[in-house]
């Protein structure tokens, strides 16, 4: 389980997240939601080592991550700015994070083919990632985070760039996949309809703090503030 306690960041001289408390349990699925600005991306990067914090605690599985580096905090990310090698075929670019912690190359092609089987590109390993198709490389790239067994997975608008239908079809298998695997999920997105089919709880961040905590419903039925009603859409 991921927790954060009294968690501060100060950029520019501002708290652009303002003492964050956040438990995440294990195999649960998080949303984030909130407007631009509100300090989700940096959530994030700071879960991920990518962000130093200026106060506060986070720890993952009841490690403490203060001083510990990205790829020793045993997270999978999937960020935006984080590519894949578009020139390198798929089974590379799946492998990337496992060779880079050591993996043989046998036990780096055995995870790779179960990987790509599980994303639903199973005869996808010797192709370039730029003959893919948009929505297929970002199953390459759901792949590559998952390689390595993170404890736990975080996405920052993991279906972007990608059209209507294909995210819808595609929340759908990843909720399976997250279930199946058993995946602690904290995921950015601004779609609320994705949010709400692939969220356990969803958060609402204002401001750098948490607006509001709960299960879709929850959230849906009873949003917390005006702020929140109004995010949401609800004109009242
Ligand atoms: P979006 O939905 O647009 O991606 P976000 O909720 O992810 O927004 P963050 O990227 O976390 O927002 O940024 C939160 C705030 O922190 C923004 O106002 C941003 O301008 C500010 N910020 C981020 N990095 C820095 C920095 N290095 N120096 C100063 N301010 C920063
Ligand atoms: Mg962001």
């Amino acid at each position: 389980s991921l927790t954060l306690r009294s968690v501060t960041v100060r950029l520019g001289g501002r708290a652009v997240l303002d003492s964050v408390d956040l438990d995440v349990a294990e195999r649960e699925t998080v949303c984030v939601l909130g407007p631009s600005g509100s300090g989700k991306s940096t959530l994030l990067r700071s879960v991920a080592g990518l962000q130093e914090i200026s106060t506060g605690e986070i720890t993952l599985g009841g490690r403490d991550l203060a001083g510990v580096p990205v790829h020793r905090r045993g997270v999978g990310l999937m960020f935006q700015d984080h590519q894949l090698f578009p020139q390198r075929d798929v089974g590379r670019n799946v492998a990337f994070g496992l060779r880079m912690r050591g993996a043989g190359r046998a036990e780096a092609e055995r995870r790779v083919a179960e990987l790509l089987a599980m994303v639903g590109l199973p005869d996808a390993q010797r192709r370039a990632v730029g003959s893919l198709s948009g929505g297929e490389q970002q199953r390459v790239a759901l792949a590559r985070a998952l390689a390595p067994s993170p404890a736990l997975l975080m996405l920052d608008e993991p279906l972007g760039q990608l059209d209507r239908s294909l995210r819808e079809r595609l929340v759908v298998e990843l909720r399976q996949l997250f279930h199946q695997l058993g995946t602690t999920v904290l995921a950015v997105t601004h779609d609320q309809g994705e949010a709400f089919a692939l969220a356990d709880r969803v958060l609402v961040m204002r401001d750098g703090r948490i607006a509001q905590s709960g299960t879709p419903p929850e959230v849906w039925q009873r949003p917390a503030s005006a702020f929140v009603a109004r995010f949401l859409g609800f004109d009242n």
